[in-house]
């Protein structure tokens, strides 16, 4: 029986458009790690949990 030819999406586009790139570094300045010790910061600490140094 002859297979119905069914049409392959020619126009399927093989890379994604390039979307807005995520802008880091924007919205939450603080930093990672303390700038006092060094040591490594939670996300959202407002003090450094070693030295106490205040973030932001
Ligand atoms: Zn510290």
């Amino acid at each position: 029986m002859p297979r119905p030819k069914q049409a392959a999406p020619a126009s399927a586009p093989a890379a994604t458009p390039a979307s807005a790139a995520p802008q880091s570094a924007s919205t939450h300045p603080t930093p990672k790690f303390c700038s006092n010790c060094g040591s490594p910061l939670s996300p959202g600490a407002k003090f450094c949990s070693n030295c106490g140094n205040r973030i932001g």
